[in-house]
Protein backbone atom coordinates (compact mmCIF):
# COMPACT_ATOMS: atom_id res chain seq x y z
CA UNK A 1 0.00 0.00 0.00
CA UNK A 2 0.92 3.27 -0.67
CA UNK A 3 2.10 5.46 2.45
CA UNK A 4 3.67 8.79 3.13
CA UNK A 5 4.22 11.29 5.86
CA UNK A 6 3.41 14.87 6.89
CA UNK A 7 3.05 16.53 10.56
CA UNK A 8 -0.54 15.98 12.13
CA UNK A 9 -1.37 18.67 13.68
CA UNK A 10 -5.14 18.07 15.84
CA UNK A 11 -5.49 14.35 15.65
CA UNK A 12 -5.30 12.35 18.04
CA UNK A 13 -6.93 8.89 16.62
CA UNK A 14 -6.82 7.48 13.34
CA UNK A 15 -9.16 8.70 10.62
CA UNK A 16 -10.43 7.22 7.81
CA UNK A 17 -11.79 8.86 5.02
CA UNK A 18 -12.50 9.69 1.25
CA UNK A 19 -9.93 11.98 -0.97
CA UNK A 20 -12.24 14.91 -2.21
CA UNK A 21 -9.65 16.99 -4.50
CA UNK A 22 -12.08 19.61 -5.94
CA UNK A 23 -13.37 21.38 -3.13
CA UNK A 24 -14.86 25.08 -2.81
CA UNK A 25 -12.88 26.33 0.01
CA UNK A 26 -9.79 24.79 -1.01
CA UNK A 27 -7.28 24.53 -4.38
CA UNK A 28 -6.70 20.41 -5.10
CA UNK A 29 -3.70 21.22 -5.98
CA UNK A 30 -1.94 22.43 -2.42
CA UNK A 31 -4.64 21.27 -0.35
CA UNK A 32 -7.25 17.89 -0.44
CA UNK A 33 -9.97 17.54 1.96
CA UNK A 34 -10.91 14.28 3.47
CA UNK A 35 -14.29 13.21 3.48
CA UNK A 36 -16.75 11.39 5.84
CA UNK A 37 -19.26 10.96 3.28
CA UNK A 38 -19.55 10.34 -0.45
CA UNK A 39 -21.65 12.82 -1.11
CA UNK A 40 -19.19 15.60 0.51
CA UNK A 41 -20.29 16.90 3.82
CA UNK A 42 -18.64 15.97 7.20
CA UNK A 43 -14.84 16.63 6.72
CA UNK A 44 -12.72 14.95 9.04
CA UNK A 45 -9.09 16.56 7.72
CA UNK A 46 -7.26 18.16 5.66
CA UNK A 47 -3.95 17.22 3.66
CA UNK A 48 -1.51 20.17 3.06
CA UNK A 49 1.60 21.12 1.09
CA UNK A 50 2.11 23.94 3.58
CA UNK A 51 5.28 23.29 5.52
CA UNK A 52 3.73 25.70 8.28
CA UNK A 53 0.21 25.31 9.88
CA UNK A 54 -2.32 27.89 7.84
CA UNK A 55 -3.84 29.63 10.53
CA UNK A 56 -7.52 28.97 8.85
CA UNK A 57 -6.60 25.30 9.89
CA UNK A 58 -6.11 25.86 13.60
CA UNK A 59 -9.14 23.76 14.65
CA UNK A 60 -9.26 21.51 12.15
CA UNK A 61 -7.39 18.00 12.27
CA UNK A 62 -4.77 18.68 9.41
CA UNK A 63 -1.55 16.70 8.30
CA UNK A 64 0.86 19.85 6.78
CA UNK A 65 3.92 19.97 5.41
CA UNK A 66 2.76 16.66 2.78
CA UNK A 67 5.12 17.07 -0.26
CA UNK A 68 3.44 18.10 -3.42
CA UNK A 69 4.55 14.55 -5.49
CA UNK A 70 2.99 12.77 -2.84
CA UNK A 71 -0.11 14.79 -3.14
CA UNK A 72 -0.70 14.92 -6.40
CA UNK A 73 -0.73 10.53 -6.34
CA UNK A 74 -3.95 11.11 -4.85
CA UNK A 75 -7.16 10.65 -6.82
CA UNK A 76 -10.59 11.57 -6.13
CA UNK A 77 -12.19 8.62 -4.91
CA UNK A 78 -9.44 7.05 -3.05
CA UNK A 79 -9.70 6.22 -0.05
CA UNK A 80 -6.95 6.92 3.00
CA UNK A 81 -5.91 6.39 6.24
CA UNK A 82 -4.46 9.52 8.86
CA UNK A 83 -2.49 8.60 11.82
CA UNK A 84 -1.64 11.10 14.82
CA UNK A 85 1.93 10.76 13.74
CA UNK A 86 1.38 12.23 10.20
CA UNK A 87 1.71 8.73 8.06
CA UNK A 88 -0.96 8.70 5.94
CA UNK A 89 -1.95 5.36 3.74
CA UNK A 90 -3.86 5.01 0.69
CA UNK A 91 -5.82 2.00 1.40
CA UNK A 92 -8.30 2.00 -2.03
CA UNK A 93 -7.05 3.85 -5.02
CA UNK A 94 -10.06 5.06 -7.23
CA UNK A 95 -10.11 3.42 -10.52
CA UNK A 96 -7.64 0.89 -10.13
CA UNK A 97 -8.11 -3.04 -10.17
CA UNK A 98 -5.55 -3.97 -7.84
CA UNK A 99 -7.21 -3.15 -4.63
CA UNK A 100 -7.22 -5.43 -1.83
CA UNK A 101 -9.70 -5.62 1.16
CA UNK A 102 -7.60 -7.82 4.28
CA UNK A 103 -10.13 -9.38 6.04
CA UNK A 104 -7.88 -10.69 8.99
CA UNK A 105 -4.83 -11.56 9.64
CA UNK A 106 -4.62 -15.18 10.89
CA UNK A 107 -4.63 -17.88 9.10
CA UNK A 108 -5.00 -22.12 9.40
CA UNK A 109 -1.81 -22.51 7.11
CA UNK A 110 2.04 -21.85 7.66
CA UNK A 111 3.57 -21.52 4.09
CA UNK A 112 6.91 -21.74 3.78
CA UNK A 113 7.04 -18.80 0.87
CA UNK A 114 3.89 -16.65 2.94
CA UNK A 115 4.88 -13.05 1.97
CA UNK A 116 2.97 -11.28 4.14
CA UNK A 117 3.43 -14.02 7.63
CA UNK A 118 0.45 -14.12 9.63
CA UNK A 119 -1.05 -15.00 12.96
CA UNK A 120 -3.01 -17.78 14.08
CA UNK A 121 -3.82 -16.68 17.37
CA UNK A 122 -4.94 -12.94 16.10
CA UNK A 123 -7.92 -11.19 17.26
CA UNK A 124 -7.90 -8.29 15.45
CA UNK A 125 -10.83 -6.97 13.87
CA UNK A 126 -10.65 -4.84 10.44
CA UNK A 127 -14.72 -5.44 10.42
CA UNK A 128 -15.35 -1.79 10.63
CA UNK A 129 -12.93 -0.12 8.92
CA UNK A 130 -13.66 -2.55 5.80
CA UNK A 131 -17.08 -1.89 6.09
CA UNK A 132 -16.15 1.59 5.81
CA UNK A 133 -13.66 1.35 2.99
CA UNK A 134 -17.30 -0.06 1.14
CA UNK A 135 -19.75 2.13 2.07
CA UNK A 136 -17.81 5.06 1.01
CA UNK A 137 -16.09 3.97 -2.23
CA UNK A 138 -17.52 4.88 -5.79
CA UNK A 139 -20.75 2.86 -6.86
CA UNK A 140 -19.26 2.91 -9.99
CA UNK A 141 -16.16 0.45 -8.82
CA UNK A 142 -16.06 -2.83 -10.98
CA UNK A 143 -13.42 -5.19 -8.83
CA UNK A 144 -13.24 -5.90 -5.25
CA UNK A 145 -10.30 -8.63 -3.67
CA UNK A 146 -10.83 -9.46 -0.31
CA UNK A 147 -7.67 -11.59 1.20
CA UNK A 148 -5.46 -12.12 4.52
CA UNK A 149 -4.49 -14.14 6.09
CA UNK A 150 -7.21 -16.46 5.00
CA UNK A 151 -10.47 -14.79 4.89
CA UNK A 152 -12.65 -17.42 5.14
CA UNK A 153 -11.78 -18.33 8.86
CA UNK A 154 -14.18 -14.96 9.63
CA UNK A 155 -17.10 -16.53 7.94
CA UNK A 156 -19.47 -13.85 9.28
CA UNK A 157 -17.04 -10.98 8.91
CA UNK A 158 -16.90 -11.85 4.91
CA UNK A 159 -20.31 -12.67 4.57
CA UNK A 160 -21.38 -8.93 5.82
CA UNK A 161 -18.27 -7.34 3.38
CA UNK A 162 -19.97 -9.25 0.90
CA UNK A 163 -23.55 -8.10 1.73
CA UNK A 164 -22.29 -4.83 1.53
CA UNK A 165 -21.17 -5.76 -2.11
CA UNK A 166 -24.20 -7.16 -3.03
CA UNK A 167 -25.80 -3.88 -2.26
CA UNK A 168 -23.81 -1.72 -4.14
CA UNK A 169 -21.97 -3.32 -6.64
CA UNK A 170 -24.09 -5.82 -8.21
CA UNK A 171 -21.90 -5.76 -10.97
CA UNK A 172 -18.63 -6.02 -9.74
CA UNK A 173 -16.52 -9.09 -10.01
CA UNK A 174 -15.62 -9.98 -6.40
CA UNK A 175 -12.81 -11.95 -5.45
CA UNK A 176 -11.60 -14.48 -2.82
CA UNK A 177 -8.18 -15.04 -1.99
CA UNK A 178 -7.79 -18.61 -0.07
CA UNK A 179 -6.31 -21.60 0.65
CA UNK A 180 -9.36 -23.59 0.43
CA UNK A 181 -9.05 -25.61 3.46
CA UNK A 182 -12.46 -24.06 5.06
CA UNK A 183 -13.90 -24.37 1.65
CA UNK A 184 -14.32 -28.59 2.29
CA UNK A 185 -17.19 -28.03 4.82
CA UNK A 186 -20.09 -27.54 3.03
CA UNK A 187 -21.87 -25.10 4.79
CA UNK A 188 -19.50 -22.82 5.39
CA UNK A 189 -19.46 -22.39 1.52
CA UNK A 190 -23.15 -22.25 0.94
CA UNK A 191 -23.28 -19.04 3.54
CA UNK A 192 -20.66 -17.08 1.58
CA UNK A 193 -21.89 -18.09 -2.33
CA UNK A 194 -25.46 -17.30 -0.93
CA UNK A 195 -24.10 -13.44 0.08
CA UNK A 196 -21.92 -12.75 -2.97
CA UNK A 197 -22.69 -11.82 -6.76
CA UNK A 198 -20.32 -13.15 -9.46
CA UNK A 199 -17.18 -15.11 -6.97
CA UNK A 200 -14.09 -15.92 -8.15
CA UNK A 201 -12.28 -17.96 -5.65
CA UNK A 202 -8.42 -17.87 -6.04
CA UNK A 203 -7.44 -21.04 -4.72
CA UNK A 204 -3.85 -22.23 -4.07
CA UNK A 205 -2.91 -25.49 -4.81
CA UNK A 206 0.93 -26.21 -5.02
CA UNK A 207 1.09 -29.60 -6.12
CA UNK A 208 -0.53 -32.30 -7.83
CA UNK A 209 -0.18 -35.03 -4.84
CA UNK A 210 -0.58 -34.38 -1.05
CA UNK A 211 3.43 -34.72 0.43
CA UNK A 212 4.28 -31.70 -1.83
CA UNK A 213 1.26 -29.33 -1.22
CA UNK A 214 1.21 -30.17 2.48
CA UNK A 215 4.69 -29.55 3.04
CA UNK A 216 4.47 -26.06 1.49
CA UNK A 217 1.32 -25.27 3.38
CA UNK A 218 2.80 -26.76 6.85
CA UNK A 219 -0.62 -28.35 7.24
CA UNK A 220 -0.85 -32.14 7.15
CA UNK A 221 -4.23 -32.98 5.17
CA UNK A 222 -4.16 -29.72 3.88
CA UNK A 223 -3.99 -30.97 0.31
CA UNK A 224 -7.14 -33.11 1.07
CA UNK A 225 -9.59 -30.46 2.34
CA UNK A 226 -8.77 -28.17 -0.43
CA UNK A 227 -9.65 -30.75 -3.05
CA UNK A 228 -13.13 -31.04 -0.77
CA UNK A 229 -13.35 -27.34 -0.71
CA UNK A 230 -12.70 -27.40 -5.30
CA UNK A 231 -14.90 -29.67 -5.34
CA UNK A 232 -17.72 -27.81 -3.29
CA UNK A 233 -17.20 -24.69 -4.88
CA UNK A 234 -18.00 -26.92 -8.21
CA UNK A 235 -21.20 -27.49 -6.60
CA UNK A 236 -22.38 -24.15 -6.51
CA UNK A 237 -20.86 -23.64 -9.93
CA UNK A 238 -18.91 -20.72 -8.32
CA UNK A 239 -15.51 -18.95 -10.49
CA UNK A 240 -12.58 -20.84 -9.76
CA UNK A 241 -8.83 -20.02 -10.09
CA UNK A 242 -5.90 -22.37 -9.41
CA UNK A 243 -2.58 -20.79 -7.93
CA UNK A 244 0.12 -22.85 -8.19
CA UNK A 245 3.13 -20.90 -6.85
CA UNK A 246 6.26 -22.31 -7.86
CA UNK A 247 9.97 -23.07 -5.81
CA UNK A 248 12.22 -25.23 -4.75
CA UNK A 249 9.82 -28.13 -3.68
CA UNK A 250 7.23 -28.28 -6.76
CA UNK A 251 8.83 -27.27 -9.66
CA UNK A 252 9.53 -30.56 -10.66
CA UNK A 253 5.79 -31.41 -10.62
CA UNK A 254 4.75 -29.10 -13.20
CA UNK A 255 3.83 -31.20 -16.52
CA UNK A 256 2.11 -33.99 -13.42
CA UNK A 257 -0.17 -31.11 -11.88
CA UNK A 258 -1.22 -29.51 -15.43
CA UNK A 259 -2.39 -33.49 -16.21
CA UNK A 260 -3.18 -33.70 -12.67
CA UNK A 261 -5.97 -30.56 -12.94
CA UNK A 262 -6.68 -31.89 -16.89
CA UNK A 263 -8.26 -35.17 -15.38
CA UNK A 264 -9.40 -33.96 -12.29
CA UNK A 265 -10.14 -30.07 -11.58
CA UNK A 266 -11.19 -29.76 -15.46
CA UNK A 267 -14.50 -27.87 -13.95
CA UNK A 268 -12.15 -24.79 -13.02
CA UNK A 269 -11.80 -21.59 -15.03
CA UNK A 270 -8.39 -20.55 -14.49
CA UNK A 271 -4.73 -21.90 -13.73
CA UNK A 272 -2.12 -19.84 -12.97
CA UNK A 273 1.62 -20.35 -12.54
CA UNK A 274 3.10 -17.83 -10.13
CA UNK A 275 6.62 -16.96 -9.33
CA UNK A 276 7.94 -15.87 -6.20
CA UNK A 277 7.95 -12.85 -4.01
CA UNK A 278 10.83 -13.04 -1.87
CA UNK A 279 9.65 -11.27 1.22
CA UNK A 280 8.23 -12.56 4.19
CA UNK A 281 8.41 -16.02 5.18
CA UNK A 282 10.28 -16.72 1.24
CA UNK A 283 12.88 -14.38 2.29
CA UNK A 284 13.51 -16.27 5.80
CA UNK A 285 13.16 -19.53 3.57
CA UNK A 286 15.04 -18.35 0.73
CA UNK A 287 18.20 -20.51 0.89
CA UNK A 288 15.12 -23.50 0.96
CA UNK A 289 12.73 -22.81 -1.79
CA UNK A 290 15.03 -20.31 -3.83
CA UNK A 291 14.78 -21.36 -7.32
CA UNK A 292 15.72 -19.20 -11.00
CA UNK A 293 13.02 -19.32 -13.30
CA UNK A 294 15.83 -20.27 -15.52
CA UNK A 295 15.88 -23.73 -13.88
CA UNK A 296 11.87 -24.63 -14.55
CA UNK A 297 11.10 -22.49 -17.59
CA UNK A 298 11.03 -25.94 -19.67
CA UNK A 299 9.07 -27.29 -17.36
CA UNK A 300 6.90 -24.39 -17.15
CA UNK A 301 6.31 -24.59 -20.92
CA UNK A 302 5.67 -27.98 -21.02
CA UNK A 303 2.66 -27.64 -18.63
CA UNK A 304 1.70 -24.08 -19.81
CA UNK A 305 0.73 -25.70 -23.25
CA UNK A 306 -0.11 -28.76 -21.89
CA UNK A 307 -3.55 -27.14 -20.38
CA UNK A 308 -3.73 -24.55 -23.24
CA UNK A 309 -3.98 -27.47 -25.64
CA UNK A 310 -6.49 -28.78 -24.12
CA UNK A 311 -8.86 -25.55 -23.71
CA UNK A 312 -8.32 -24.50 -20.41
CA UNK A 313 -7.21 -20.78 -19.66
CA UNK A 314 -3.92 -20.89 -18.29
CA UNK A 315 -1.45 -17.62 -16.90
CA UNK A 316 1.73 -16.48 -16.10
CA UNK A 317 2.39 -14.07 -13.05
CA UNK A 318 5.11 -12.46 -11.49
CA UNK A 319 7.95 -13.58 -13.95
CA UNK A 320 9.42 -11.25 -16.58
CA UNK A 321 9.41 -12.06 -20.11
CA UNK A 322 13.14 -12.41 -20.76
CA UNK A 323 13.53 -15.70 -18.09
CA UNK A 324 10.57 -17.26 -20.22
CA UNK A 325 10.11 -19.37 -23.72
CA UNK A 326 9.02 -16.58 -26.03
CA UNK A 327 6.34 -19.29 -27.27
CA UNK A 328 4.88 -18.93 -24.34
CA UNK A 329 5.27 -14.93 -23.55
CA UNK A 330 1.27 -14.71 -24.67
CA UNK A 331 0.49 -16.58 -20.98
CA UNK A 332 2.30 -13.58 -19.35
CA UNK A 333 0.30 -11.37 -17.48
CA UNK A 334 1.04 -7.57 -16.11
CA UNK A 335 0.42 -9.15 -12.40
CA UNK A 336 2.72 -7.23 -9.92
CA UNK A 337 0.50 -4.60 -8.25
CA UNK A 338 1.80 -0.87 -9.40
CA UNK A 339 2.98 -0.01 -6.13
CA UNK A 340 5.29 -3.12 -5.97
CA UNK A 341 6.73 -3.10 -9.41
CA UNK A 342 9.99 -1.91 -10.25
CA UNK A 343 12.61 -2.31 -13.59
CA UNK A 344 16.49 -2.57 -13.54
CA UNK A 345 17.86 0.29 -15.13
CA UNK A 346 18.87 -2.17 -18.20
CA UNK A 347 15.72 -2.83 -18.84
CA UNK A 348 15.58 0.71 -20.30
CA UNK A 349 16.79 -1.19 -23.16
CA UNK A 350 14.18 -3.96 -23.64
CA UNK A 351 12.05 -4.42 -26.13
CA UNK A 352 9.45 -6.06 -24.26
CA UNK A 353 9.24 -3.92 -20.79
CA UNK A 354 6.11 -2.68 -22.24
CA UNK A 355 4.90 -5.90 -22.11
CA UNK A 356 6.64 -7.22 -18.91
CA UNK A 357 5.34 -7.69 -15.47
CA UNK A 358 8.53 -6.43 -14.17
CA UNK A 359 10.25 -7.29 -10.83
CA UNK A 360 8.79 -7.01 -7.19
CA UNK A 361 10.41 -4.03 -5.51
CA UNK A 362 9.81 -6.19 -2.24
CA UNK A 363 11.91 -9.10 -3.15
CA UNK A 364 15.51 -9.92 -1.59
CA UNK A 365 16.16 -12.57 -4.83
CA UNK A 366 16.60 -10.81 -8.48
CA UNK A 367 17.56 -13.39 -11.01
CA UNK A 368 21.02 -12.65 -12.53
CA UNK A 369 19.81 -13.80 -15.95
CA UNK A 370 17.89 -10.41 -16.93
CA UNK A 371 18.82 -9.77 -19.62
CA UNK A 372 17.15 -6.87 -22.46
CA UNK A 373 15.34 -8.30 -25.21
CA UNK A 374 15.88 -6.96 -28.79
CA UNK A 375 14.77 -7.58 -31.72
CA UNK A 376 18.55 -9.81 -32.57
CA UNK A 377 17.59 -11.74 -29.54
CA UNK A 378 14.56 -12.32 -30.28
CA UNK A 379 15.38 -14.04 -33.68
CA UNK A 380 18.29 -15.95 -32.14
CA UNK A 381 18.32 -16.72 -28.40
CA UNK A 382 15.15 -16.85 -27.86
CA UNK A 383 13.48 -19.42 -30.00
CA UNK A 384 10.66 -22.38 -28.86
CA UNK A 385 13.25 -24.57 -26.39
S1 LIG B 1 0.45 -17.82 1.91
FE1 LIG B 1 -1.75 -17.59 2.30
S2 LIG B 1 -2.38 -19.59 3.07
FE2 LIG B 1 -0.18 -19.52 3.24
S3 LIG B 1 0.25 -18.80 5.33
FE3 LIG B 1 0.25 -17.00 3.99
S4 LIG B 1 -1.84 -16.23 4.08
FE4 LIG B 1 -1.89 -18.34 4.87
S1 LIG C 1 14.84 -7.09 -19.34
FE1 LIG C 1 13.51 -6.10 -17.86
S2 LIG C 1 11.78 -5.35 -19.05
FE2 LIG C 1 12.85 -6.84 -20.32
S3 LIG C 1 11.77 -8.73 -19.97
FE3 LIG C 1 13.50 -8.68 -18.55
S4 LIG C 1 12.68 -7.78 -16.67
FE4 LIG C 1 11.22 -7.37 -18.31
Amino acid sequence: MKSFRGSAHNISEPLLGRVARKHLLFDGDHTVVIQKFRWGLGHKALLTTNNDLPKQYVKMPCVYGVSQESLSELHDGDVIKVYPDGNIVRLWEYGSDQNVIFVTDKCNCHCIMCPQPCDSCSTSSFLHENEEILNIISPETNSICFSGGEPTLEPKQLESLLAICKRRFSNACISILTNGIALSNFNNIKRIVEQGNKLLFCVSLHGDVNDVHDKIMGVEGAFAQTMRGLYNLARFKCWIELRFVIMRQNYERLPYYAEFIYRNLTFVSHVAFMGLEYTGEAARNIENIEIDPVEYSTLLRKAILCLHRRGMNVSIYNIPRCLLSRDIWRFSRDSISTWKKTFLDICDSCEEKVNCCGLFKTSVYISPHISPITSSKIDNNRMPN
